[in-house]
């Protein structure tokens, strides 16, 4: 025996004639391995065969789990490709929106009824630009404060699920109050048109506000 062939032994590689014929696990077909422990016809790494395509799904497997383990890298090489190959995206894409025009209704519908609330917000910070006011606020920033009022409206202390909380602007728009989350204070929707274009907020913490009508009312 050449040392060779021992080397090879001992790395699982045992050369062509010393392996006998197998079956492939993918397509069933007989094939002659070139390496003792090959499952699959064809060459992994000339990505022929059953081992070309049982490889690629290998990649593909490890790939996403990279991605579900590193989030934040991915998105950051996500952005830094669609920088470096604008064009190329651009042009992908437009090829397969026109391919698959039935995935591209699906898909829009679908988004539009999972960002409804996030659709929502954007459209009202446009609805706010329109009329020439200053400064936005982040839906964070409205769910925070939305938290801070207790879930509660301020003038009719009836609270979340009952009613829906609607933006209001503490000065109004109109008479030149910002857009700022400082200028925001949540209100139900019948305060909120009742109020109209006068100014109003209530000038305590909505906790101790609710504790003095719990005692005015008990
Ligand atoms: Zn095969
Ligand atoms: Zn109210």
């Amino acid at each position: 025996m050449s040392p060779q062939f021992i080397k090879a032994r001992r790395r699982g590689r045992i050369a062509q004639d010393y392996c006998a014929e197998k079956v492939c696990l993918l397509c069933e077909k007989n094939f002659t391995p070139k390496v003792s422990f090959q499952k699959y016809c064809g060459d992994r790494k000339l990505k022929t065969g059953c081992a070309g395509i049982h490889y690629k799904a290998y990649k593909a497997k490890m790939r996403k789990s990279w991605r579900s383990r590193h989030p934040d890298l991915h998105r950051a090489h996500c952005r830094t490709y669609y920088e470096n190959n604008k064009e190329k995206k651009f042009e992908y894409d437009r090829k397969w929106k026109k391919d698959n025009p039935e995935k591209v209704k699906l898909y829009s519908r679908n988004s539009i009824s999972r960002n409804r609330v996030r659709i929502y917000h954007t459209n009202r910070q446009y609805a706010a630009r329109r009329r020439g006011s200053q400064g936005t606020y982040t839906l964070v920033e409205w769910e925070q404060l939305k938290q801070t009022y207790d879930f509660t409206c301020p003038q009719c202390f009836r609270s979340e699920p009952e009613i829906t909380l609607t933006r209001d602007h503490k000065i109004p728009l109109i008479l030149g109050g910002t857009n700022q989350i400082d200028n925001i204070q949540p209100l139900c929707f019948s305060c909120n048109c009742s109020k109209g274009k006068k100014i109003w907020f209530a000038s305590y913490p909505i906790n101790y506000m609710k504790n003095v009508t719990a005692v005015y009312t008990g």
